[in-house]
């Protein structure tokens, strides 16, 4: 396995060592430990992040680079589950979080808007509605019907997500990590947490998303580990697809990368069950239904460089855990974002951080862990 993200090299970063106690330990060095050590840092904590890893080396390394506004259930559910103005709040929260991470990203964030597709005419009657329900609610959304390309005649239209990223997701939790270290941060990488209540600090904060499972036997039920398994194809020397790409309820999702190689990833529900797994491997089944898929999205076989399987956690309700874990002292978290972690796994670390410093926020009641612990 070679995820195609984590082969940049890392850039500098200052060495911090606290000595003692800390504020806050974190443990994972992912998107979300990254973006909560930066604010406590910032904010004058002493912060020390644990990984058994390097820093990305988790999901925040190994997705499929797609930076989405929202959360990880259509629109039109999410207002019918949890009300519309909750609904639209967490939209424009997770829009203002993108905007964060375009101000810190450099090149490693980019904003086409992202194309969710309809695969066929039942699709594509769910999607008008998540459409309508968006329009309603004052939110920027394009329909689309003439597809360009590739995808006329295959997709019955679209919803074009305007704002919508494209990350190269460990670049950006790299430079996240050297800001963080810059800050006062100390990252402690290949530090594996057997025992938080060990760790010496105030608080501690557990931000391992699908990676941790067991880590807080309270959470092993809430958040259950799933598997994604991704291929990359050889750089492909016409444009084929200008922003993320996704259908199929979000299973199937694709990409052109800028040096012209084209990513997809998903085709989980072909062994669904099988999936549902911690155990980092990329399967044969999985993998066939990818390499068949991208060769009708390429119009060619392609050469497959890269390939490789991730984790992330998975919610019931599809809303990540934000806040303290119920009756453990001093005990946070920030995980389950349902394989969409990349936006909000960001701005759940700010949350999460932004808690401990005794700042209220909406979401935290939305997010509150004792909904499912
Ligand atoms: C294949 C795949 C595709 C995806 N595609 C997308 C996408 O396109 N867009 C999107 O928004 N989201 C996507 N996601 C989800 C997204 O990647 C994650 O939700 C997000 O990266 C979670 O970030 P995190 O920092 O919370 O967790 P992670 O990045 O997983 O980091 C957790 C860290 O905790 C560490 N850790 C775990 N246990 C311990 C321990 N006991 N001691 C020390 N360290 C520990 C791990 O080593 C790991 O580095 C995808 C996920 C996968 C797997």
């Amino acid at each position: 396995m070679n995820p195609y993200w984590l082969e940049e090299e890392t850039p500098p970063r200052r060495q911090v060592q606290h000595t003692g106690r800390v504020d806050v330990a974190i443990v994972g060095a992912g998107i979300t430990g990254c973006s909560a050590a930066l604010r406590l840092a910032e904010a004058g904590l002493r912060v020390r992040v644990h990984d058994q890893r390097g820093v990305a080396e988790g999901a925040s390394g190994r997705n499929g680079g797609f930076a989405l506004r929202g959360g990880a259930t259509a629109y039109d559910v999410a207002r019918e589950t949890y009300g519309v103005e909750q609904a639209r709040d967490l939209w424009g929260w997770t829009e203002r979080a993108l905007d964060r991470m375009e101000d810190l990203a450099g090149d490693a964030l980019r904003r086409p808007g992202s194309f969710r597709l309809a695969a066929d005419a039942e699709e594509r009657e769910q999607i008008e509605g998540e459409y309508t329900a968006l329009r309603a609610d004052g939110i920027d959304a394009e329909w689309v019907d003439d597809l360009p390309g590739r995808l006329a005649g295959r997709f019955d239209g679209g919803i074009l997500h305007p704002g919508d990223g494209s990350l190269q997701p460990a670049r950006f939790v790299r430079r996240l990590a050297a800001r963080a270290a810059e800050a006062g941060a100390e990252i402690r990488e290949h530090d594996r947490v057997d025992d938080v209540t060990v760790l010496d600090a105030d608080a501690v904060v557990v931000a391992t998303d699908g990676y941790g499972h067991g880590l807080v036997p309270e959470l092993a039920d809430a958040i259950w580990p799933t598997r994604g398994q991704v291929i990359v194809s050889e750089p492909i020397d016409r444009p084929l697809y200008d922003r993320p790409h996704y259908a199929r309820h979000g299973f199937d999702y694709w990409q052109q990368l800028p040096d012209g190689r084209v990513l997809l990833g998903g085709f989980r529900d072909v062994s669904i069950m099988d999936e549902l797994t911690d155990v980092e491997i990329t399967t044969p089944t999985i993998q066939a239904s990818l390499e068949r898929f991208l060769g009708e999205l390429i119009g060619e076989e392609p050469r497959i460089t890269h390939r490789w399987a991730g984790i992330f956690g998975l919610t019931q309700d599809m809303l990540p855990l934000v806040g303290r874990v119920p009756g453990r002292d001093a005990l946070w978290v920030a995980a389950g974002y349902s394989g969409h972690g990349n936006v909000l796994g960001f701005a759940c670390g700010e949350l999460v951080a932004d808690a401990i410093l005794g700042q209220t926020a909406p979401q935290l009641e939305l997010f509150d862990p004792a909904r499912l612990v």
